[in-house]
């Protein structure tokens, strides 16, 4: 019996990779999406999305990834689950090792996005799950009339910050410089909540804890170096994201912060292997923009393929 090789297999399955699904399904492409846990990657972590448009006053994140699946399964995309540990490139194949066992493709859409940064202090690790978490979407209930802290200083941080500020007694931002990078109105909003106090110019140089999880939190001034000691039993970490491309060594190009290079068609250093969303270098992660490059990558693919059949 031959062995099936799809048209294309597309790994991940958050906002590109199910865009780049609709496509290639919709194209009459052999396609099979592969995702190693829930269909929608982090925008499932998000609480309101409200710059994505057609969705005027916001929709929730998992409301708008369940719309995404729905429209994926309207034009048959198969979707499994499984964990791809490499992609060995034969030329006109594309062999992917997926647990324990091979999937064979002629092309591949990585669309495996980003995760939230770890802070790598002493004792975030050990109190991850016991006061620490990267996800205030998730946990944030769990801190109701507590004071809670959040690190960061971006569009994440912020919008985390006034989630928390629904349930928590106060909310300490914590961030390393005198000015956030999130966007205006985000700080705006910020700015009107008195619930959360910023706490600028500082870093977290430990979380601290006994049996009952995290008890405090040392900080540290960035200009006079003066410590602290911050009182909370939640720290939530918002420093960033870093792409899901350690399985990708030595297979694509990668730049120096691991995120796969490609030229605007979505194209990476392997003829075949294409990128699109988080995953790719790029100016702008956002849902919009991660939906355009799965657009783009299915697109390029079929014209790829028709010229290497
Ligand atoms: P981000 O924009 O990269 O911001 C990370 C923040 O963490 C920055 O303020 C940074 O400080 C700080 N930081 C980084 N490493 C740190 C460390 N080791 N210790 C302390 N602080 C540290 O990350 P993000 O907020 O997660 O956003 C990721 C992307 O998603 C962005 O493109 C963002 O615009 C997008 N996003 C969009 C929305 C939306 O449109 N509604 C919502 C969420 C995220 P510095 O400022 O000093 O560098």
């Amino acid at each position: 019996m031959s062995e099936t090789v799809y048209d294309v297999v597309i790994i991940g399955g958050g906002p590109a990779g199910q865009t780049a699904g609709l496509y290639c399904s919709r194209a009459r492409l052999n396609t099979l999406l592969i995702e190693r846990m829930i269909l929608g990657g982090q925008v499932m972590i998000t609480t309101d999305v409200e710059n994505y448009p057609g969705f005027p006053g916001g929709i929730t994140g998992p409301e708008l990834m369940e719309r995404f699946q729905t429209h994926c399964q309207e034009f048959g995309l198969q979707v499994t689950n499984g964990d791809v540990q490499t992609i060995i490139d034969e030329g006109n194949i594309k062999r992917l090792k997926v647990d324990d066992k091979e999937i064979l493709a002629r092309a591949v859409i990585i669309a495996t996005g980003a995760e939230p940064r770890k802070l790598g202090i002493a004792g975030e690790k050990e109190l991850t799950g016991r006061g620490v978490s990267y996800c205030a979407t998730c946990d944030g209930a769990f801190f109701r009339n507590v004071p809670v802290a959040i690190n960061g200083g971006g569009d994440t941080a912020v919008e985390e910050a006034m989630f928390l500020s629904r349930f928590a007694s106060k909310v300490y931002l914590i961030h390393r410089r005198d000015q956030l990078r999130a966007v205006s109105l985000l700080q705006e909003r910020l700015q009107a909540n008195d619930k959360i106090e910023v706490i600028w110019n500082s870093t977290v140089q430990s979380c601290e804890g006994d049996n009952s999880g995290l008890t405090h939190l040392i900080l540290e001034n960035t200009l006079t170096k003066k410590q602290s000691k911050l009182e909370t039993q939640g720290l939530f970490v918002a420093v960033g994201v870093t792409p899901k491309t350690q399985f990708l060594e030595g297979v694509v190009e990668l730049d120096d912060s691991g995120y796969i290079i490609t030229d605007t068609q979505c194209q990476t250093s392997v003829p075949g292997i294409f990128a699109a969303g988080d995953v790719r270098q790029s100016v702008l992660k956002q849902i919009a923009t991660a939906v355009g490059d799965g657009a783009t990558a299915a697109s390029v693919v079929e014209k790829y393929l028709a010229e290497n059949e």
